[in-house]
């Protein structure tokens, strides 16, 4: 009998981690992959499952309009149970930290379903920050048995906490082992050709903590490096969240040396971080791709969950105050010993084989630490 293991997604960053194990599960003959959308985030699940070739076994189609962590986790548990008992997995995977990972996680508790987690022991260690995620990932931690953690640091942060050494696997971040499927050599799209010559800047600000003032000094700052160089384009992939929306009119409206577009699918915002100088984010993913492609990142944020990219040298946390973003990009810009200090093509978030090192510990066979 085939191993039946449920890999539950929701939303866009887990799903992204999540598609490569899909892939390497339906490889291995012990185990019959099962793949379950909550729907949290409809429009962006049916794009990556269209650009993986993949289609969910089972939906909950929990999407509404402007759905609160209440209606999340209320829906996926009034959805889930009938759909669990019809399919008895043998184990559940959720991956990260998003309110629908939490809600699966709780439900296979309830029905002492074995949980692993994928991306386990990511922490700020201040439950309001990111929130709600932060808290979501410590009550997955509590429940799972299986911790995928990325790396020695998120494995140390799960010891503190309690979490038996038995239970934690230190295996890479799966997104190193999605970029194979989405980076592509000869990768082209007219927003590139826009850029031509001049050094891209990739920029993605759309997280809870940002919004408000943090998100104005951001844009402000950037508006200045743009208005004094005049070999520097940015393209600005914006959410939609109509405050963020606001926020970058306002300060970054008229400026035609930033294109701000709609949201990208996944296949193209990893080439465009290729194709780039430097990246400007506060998003989590975006700090672990960007190293295997040598850009350098500077993280519009008070801290970081992701440090192994600054202990590495390939990003820089720069708060968000105007004047400390507008210091570290401006250097980054004209400095060029300082911009090739941190351009480098290695990784400490993983190193491609995360899904294959996963796949060998849920059929219980030798497995080899990543030693990052
Ligand atoms: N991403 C995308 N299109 C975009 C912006 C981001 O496909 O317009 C991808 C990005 O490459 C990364 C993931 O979405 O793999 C990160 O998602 P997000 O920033 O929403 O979440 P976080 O990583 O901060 O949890």
């Amino acid at each position: 009998m085939k191993k039946r293991v449920v890999l539950a997604v929701g939303c866009r960053p887990d799903a992204i981690k999540m598609m490569p194990l899909y892939k390497e599960l339906l490889t291995r003959n012990s185990i019959k992959p099962i793949l379950l959308s909550t729907g949290q985030q409809k429009q962006n699940l049916e794009k990556i499952f269209a650009e993986f070739s993949v289609k969910p076994d089972y939906d909950l189609h929990i999407m509404r309009k402007d759905q609160s962590t209440f209606e999340i986790t209320i829906n996926v548990l009034s959805t889930i149970q009938d759909v669990l008992d019809e399919i008895e997995p043998d184990l559940v995977l959720v991956c990260g930290d998003t309110t629908s990972a939490f809600a699966i996680a709780l439900a296979c508790y309830y029905l002492r379903i074995p949980l692993g987690h994928v991306e386990a022991g990511l922490r700020t260690n201040n439950i309001y920050f990111p929130y709600p995620e932060e808290m979501n990932r410590k009550f997955i931690s509590m429940i799972a048995q299986y911790n995928f953690a990325p790396t020695k640091y998120a494995k140390a942060n799960l010891v503190k906490e309690g979490v038996k050494e038995e239970n934690i696997y230190v295996t890479g971040n799966t997104i190193i082992d999605t970029l194979p499927y989405t980076v592509r050599p000869n990768y082209t799209h007219k927003e590139l050709e826009w850029v031509g010559d001049d050094k891209l800047i990739f920029i993605t600000a759309h997280r809870r903590e940002s919004i408000g003032k943090a998100m104005h000094n951001m844009f402000k700052a950037i508006r200045k490096v743009l208005d004094e160089n005049k070999d520097v384009k940015a393209i600005y992939p914006i959410h939609m969240n109509p405050q963020v929306r606001k926020a970058a009119m306002e300060e970054l409206g008229g400026c035609d040396r930033i294109h701000i577009i709609e949201p990208l699918d996944v296949v193209d915002c990893h080439n465009f971080e290729a194709s780039s100088y430097l990246i400007l984010t506060d998003s989590g993913g975006i700090q672990e791709e960007a190293p295997t492609m040598g850009i350098p990142v500077l993280v519009m944020k008070k801290t970081t969950d992701r440090p192994e990219g600054v202990i590495a040298g390939t990003s820089k946390v720069v708060g968000t105050s105007e004047q400390s973003i507008y210091k570290e990009f401006s250097k980054l810009i004209k400095n060029k010993a300082a911009y090739a200090k941190m351009s480098k093509k290695t990784n400490p978030y993983g190193d491609g084989h995360a899904c294959e090192r996963i796949a060998d510990i849920i059929e219980g066979k030798e497995y080899q630490e990543w030693k990052n």
